[in-house]
């Protein structure tokens, strides 16, 4: 089963697994002489503000991607990063403290997935261009054809996929690529009612909204750092407060956010320290309670159809963005090197997949000892005082404790390295050293 001159390929979904898929395809198959017609179904107008053009995301990406992209000649326009993010600056009830990227080349960037918040295109024209238009713009330029339907219907004949959508002719395919995300799941009940035993990812809810500061304001108040909170509210795993030209966008990450963690949030005294004065929460920002992914999906391919994206596995609570680019770029090479039958998959494709999840384990891991931070103030202030005295010998000294904190946030390295950086006997003994009461106190 192999792709030959001529295949056809419809790719469902044009988020950053599709499109990066169709990209990397077709790159590929040009470096091969072979011609491949793609076509990408994605009905979302990105070009337009609010949730009709947005994939409801925090829009944090690592310079390691940026980097990983620019060497594939997807070069991020200015218009695409709205903000750099030099610094993280971690708030407990206690104290703050700042970590600076490790190396002055390690920033982050922040990018809206649409065209912008809800309202913003009272801003008119917008100063800033939609990350997954530039990345779709960039398929099509390659050779892809968008085709701006949802997919209402999937079968096969004679073993061939087939794609239907309301009111066009259905059309058969040599492979099915499904980049349908998780928040859609009628789009997910399809590919688990074909015939490969797919099942969908597990996935928990999150939040998130555009807050609206005025660029003045977000300068004064969050500068170009990530806000990142360790709030001991009940269901509350993560928040972070992330700079974006006049807009900050508020992440909570745990399970079952309503109304009332939302509020307990905003009414803590080191997320109001981040607020401009006299900000009240909008009564309507724009907001959206995502899923996200914190299990993988089951057989996410079979013959002729495979799976990428969060649709089949992604990076536990950081970078899927990252995890859809390494997973697209490993799904070409199986596609075109090896073949599209459910063994080439597993041979070629899973192992990308299965290095994903086994990592998550060890995420699961970290986020289970985080609890342990938020719960017990003494360890608290131990892991803040290890946090300050690391940026005080920072100059040509090893930070672990920092560097693990920043590769967590900015999701640059894999929870295994992280495990590494803070099984350090110095972290270790720093931590230790400190946790006797009386020693952590400020210098
Ligand atoms: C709260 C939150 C914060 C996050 N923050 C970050 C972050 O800061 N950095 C990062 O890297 N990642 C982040 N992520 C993860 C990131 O959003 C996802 O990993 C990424 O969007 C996955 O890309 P995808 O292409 O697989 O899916 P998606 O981006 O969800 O795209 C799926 C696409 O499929 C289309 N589609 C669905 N059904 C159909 C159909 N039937 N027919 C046609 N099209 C269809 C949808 O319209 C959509 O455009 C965050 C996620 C959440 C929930």
């Amino acid at each position: 089963m192999k792709l030959a001159n001529g295949s056809t390929v419809a790719i469902v979904g044009g988020g950053p697994g599709g499109t990066l898929s169709a990209i990397f395809l077709l790159d590929l198959a040009r470096q091969l002489r072979l011609q491949l017609s793609i076509d990408i179904y994605e009905p979302k107008r990105y070009n337009c503000t609010g949730p009709t053009g947005c994939n409801m995301c925090g829009g944090v990406i690592s310079e390691s991607l940026i980097q990983m992209l620019a060497a594939e000649g997807i070069l991020l326009p200015n218009s695409v990063v709205i903000d750099t993010i030099n610094a993280y600056i971690l708030h407990t009830d206690q104290e703050s403290a700042r970590i600076d990227a490790p190396r002055q080349e390690m920033r982050i960037a922040t990018i809206f997935r649409g065209a912008g918040p809800k309202g913003s295109e009272h801003q008119l024209p917008l100063p800033w261009q939609s990350f997954d238009q530039f990345l779709l713009q960039m398929a099509i330029a390659n050779g892809a054809r968008h085709l701006p339907y949802a997919v209402t219907e999937l079968s096969r004949e004679q073993g061939f996929p087939v794609v239907s959508c309301a009111n066009q002719p259905p059309q058969r395919y040599d492979l099915l690529v499904g980049a349908v995300g998780i928040n859609q799941k009628k789009s997910l009940q399809l590919f688990e009612a074909l015939d490969f035993a797919y099942q969908r990812p597990q996935t928990t809810r999150a939040y998130v909204a555009e807050l609206y500061y005025g660029a003045e304001q977000v300068q004064q108040h969050l500068g170009h750092a990530m806000h990142v909170f360790l709030l001991n509210i009940p269901h509350l795993k993560f928040a972070a407060i992330t700079p974006k030209g006049h807009y900050a966008t508020l992440v909570i990450l745990g399970d079952h956010i309503d109304q009332e963690v939302i509020e307990q949030f905003f009414a803590a005294p080191e997320v109001k320290k981040c607020l401009p004065q006299g900000w009240e929460i909008p009564v309507q920002p724009c907001h959206c309670q995502p899923s996200i992914v914190v299990g993988p999906a089951s057989n996410p391919f079979g013959d002729r159809v495979v799976m990428v994206g969060d649709a089949s596995v992604s990076r536990l609570y950081k970078d899927g963005i990252g995890s859809a680019y390494r997973m697209a770029k490993r799904l070409a090479y199986t596609a075109l090197a090896h073949g599209v039958a459910a063994s080439d998959f597993k041979k070629h494709y899973w192992p990308v997949c299965r290095s994903l999840l086994w990592d998550n384990r060890l995420g699961h891991l970290l986020f289970a000892c985080d609890n342990l931070f938020r719960f017990f103030p003494l360890l608290r202030q131990a892991m803040m005082a290890v946090l300050r005295r690391e940026r005080c010998q920072a100059e040509g000294n090893a930070c672990p404790l920092s560097s693990a904190f920043w590769n967590t946030f900015t999701g640059s390295a894999t929870y295994m390295h992280i495990a590494g950086e803070l099984l350090q006997w110095k972290t270790l003994w720093n931590l230790l050293s400190l946790l006797r009461p009386g020693r952590n106190s400020h210098h």
